[in-house]
């Protein structure tokens, strides 16, 4: 390949203001990339819940409050898939890394490698690591500069439109199903099985060999969460879905992800749930709201609940790789970069089957 037109200014999402609407800016300055830096242009990116809570304002930390050393103005997109077309000084071709070739623009940016969290390998608890969420310009623009040393290397052959998504939502998916720790033939329940890390988590519990129920609600839901792999699913607006679970198990199912962020869905878990079932959440209800489900019930059924911030990159690696090899599937519908704020709204009315994902260059 030879050398690359790389233009000095590009088209950007920008964000001035938390709770500021989406604007479009075409001149942007094209980063250069730096010592150990590559610089990618990116192709695709899913559009991420957190992306709308961020630019909202509303993304809560680990205490309940809301994130407020976010870079303004700020440039979301976490689940981005990009083509390198330039070496930082000091770069050579190796480990992977040659122009040409894909990478992932995800939630991580950059880790210290020393910390505990670090050495202990679940590095996206880093204690000084930044993120492209927070912290860095993310995947809602043309070129990005990127860590060399932490870079998401992508396989050749893998398909860029529909990859996007499995850096953050699959990665999460893959995960909350690890972490339910589920064997062959348990019942593992997914709620919000239809949406776009739900329906992931159904795919990624089916290749660990759970038997999956799906609850979610809405047209086409059913078909859907059925045709992706789903044992069972409940609606859970025409049906209990508490009871439907009891049904259908015996004795309540063996784990319950829940990525639906509404605080009721995590007490109705844990009801759904047979003794020493493990209760794996992913979505964050807004507001902080605790969880709903007495202490007796937790002792008394001896419930494991886990929770989880996507994952380290070798899981990154391995969820990427499942979906590689055609075990897992991710439904995405590919728009243009200019409808990113029609998106948002549309995500905010909570409809959408499966993952967005904008093209970035035509
Ligand atoms: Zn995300
Ligand atoms: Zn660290």
């Amino acid at each position: 390949m030879g050398s690359i037109d790389i233009p000095q200014t590009q088209t950007v999402a920008l964000v001035r203001s938390l709770g500021g609407e989406v604007e479009f800016k075409t001149d942007y300055p094209v980063p250069s990339p730096g010592p150990n830096e590559v610089l990618a242009k990116v192709l695709y990116s899913g559009v991420c819940q957190s992306d709308l809570h961020t630019k909202a304002g509303t993304a809560a930390g680990s205490d309940g409050t809301p994130i407020t050393n976010i870079k303004l103005p700020h440039v979301g997109g976490h689940e981005g898939i990009g083509q390198i077309v330039a070496l930082g000084p000091g770069i050579t071709h190796t480990a992977g890394i040659k122009i040409g070739g894909l990478v992932g623009i995800r939630f991580s940016s950059r880790i210290c490698r020393r910390c505990e969290f670090c050495l202990a390998g679940v590095e996206q608890h880093c204690t000084s690591s930044t993120n492209h969420l927070h912290h860095e310009d993310g995947s809602f623009q043309q070129y990005i500069a990127l860590d060399a040393d932490y870079l998401t290397v992508l396989p050749d052959d893998v398909d860029p439109k529909v990859m996007g998504p499995v850096l953050c939502a699959g990665l999460t998916a893959y995960k909350a199903v690890l972490n339910a720790n589920v064997r062959p033939g348990n019942w593992l329940v997914v709620v919000g099985a239809g949406g776009g890390l739900g329906h992931l988590a159904v795919q990624y519990a089916r290749a660990q060999g759970a038997l999956v129920i799906g609850v979610d609600t809405g047209a086409g839901k059913a078909d859907f969460v059925r045709g992706i792999g789903a044992q069972e699913f409940i609606d859970f607006a025409k049906e209990d879905p508490i009871k439907r679970v009891h049904e259908i198990t015996g004795l309540g199912a063996h784990a319950v992800v829940v990525t639906a962020g509404n605080a009721k869905a995590f007490a109705h878990a844990c009801e759904m749930l047979r003794v020493g079932g493990t209760l794996s959440c992913v979505g964050i209800p807004p507001g902080s709201p605790a969880l709903e489900t007495p202490i007796c019930t937790i002792v008394i059924k001896g419930l494991r609940i886990t929770g989880n911030l996507v994952g380290s990159l070798k899981e990154c690696m391995e969820a990427v790789d499942l979906v590689r090899r055609g075990v897992v599937k991710p439904v995405v519908k590919v728009r243009p970069f200019k409808d990113l704020p029609q998106i948002y709204e549309e995500m905010e009315k909570g409809d959408i089957a499966g993952r967005i994902v904008v093209q970035l260059t035509e």
